[in-house]
């Protein structure tokens, strides 16, 4: 199953993909975390994407691209993937297209998480995320039950820098401007469906897992 989640900043594509991993055995690649890997170890990867996410704009698609090509190439997408955060332009998706049709694949399905703007800001900001593995929480919609500790893990959360309400506004620009034209080359491929981002979590979780029992 190879599948694309798509969503603005905020969405909630993180946390179903976690959900998706535990129900399907497929690995979530999400070049957002693949990025604040680099930038944690301080890579020569890692420098590029820095300055960008910080700012809340793009890394270059030739960077991007080629970091997903290695990845997908890897054996245990073998039996299929959920991109979480990939495609994020028309040039992406093209790449895209080229990398699993060298591989002997094709796409499954995309699943749009839509979620009304006015909400996304307050998500971003209220996100907090396990230090040690990663599970991603909100300080009202998802609490962890003793602040500031992970559930799964014990480890200690932290708010991601970009999380901020001043670089939200410039994600969702650009997400407006580069990554909304996907809905339309998506929906022209006949893969692409809409699931209701406004509602609990589980009840998301439901919905594309029905969509994914029928494709
Ligand atoms: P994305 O990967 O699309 O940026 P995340 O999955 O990280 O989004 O979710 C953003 C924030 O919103 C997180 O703090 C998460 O706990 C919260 N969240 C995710 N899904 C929902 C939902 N259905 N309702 C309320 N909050 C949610
Ligand atoms: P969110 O979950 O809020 O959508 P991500 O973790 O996916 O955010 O992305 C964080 C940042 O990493 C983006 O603002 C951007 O700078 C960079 N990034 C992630 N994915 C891509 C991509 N496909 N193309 C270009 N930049 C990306
Ligand atoms: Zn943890």
């Amino acid at each position: 199953m190879q599948l694309i989640l798509m969503g603005a900043p905020g969405a909630g594509k993180g946390t179903q993909a976690a959900e998706l991993v535990k129900k399907f055995g497929i690995p979530q690649i999400s070049t957002g975390d693949m990025f604040r890997a680099a930038v944690k170890e301080g890579t020569e990867l890692g420098k590029k994407a820095a300055e960008c996410m910080k700012s809340g704009a793009l890394v270059p698609d030739e960077v991007t691209i080629g970091i997903v090509k290695e990845r997908l190439s890897k054996e245990d997408c073998a039996k299929g993937f959920i991109l979480d955060g990939f495609p994020r332009t028309v040039e992406q998706a093209d790449a895209l297209e080229k990398i699993l049709s060298e591989l002997g694949k094709s796409l499954t399905q995309v699943l749009n998480i839509h979620v009304p703007e006015e909400d996304l800001v307050e998500r971003a900001v209220g996100r907090r995320i396990c230090k040690n593995c990663g599970s991603t929480y909100h300080v009202k919609f998802n609490p962890s039950k003793i602040e500031n500790i992970c559930d799964n893990c014990g480890g200690e959360l932290y708010q991601r820098a970009d999380d901020n309400a001043e670089t939200m506004k410039n994600r969702l620009s650009v997400y407006e401007k580069s990554t909304r034209p996907l809905i339309e080359y998506y929906k022209k491929a006949g893969k692409y469906t809409e699931i209701d981002g406004r509602q609990p979590i589980d009840k998301v979780t439901e919905d594309l897992v029905k969509v994914l029992s029928s494709v």
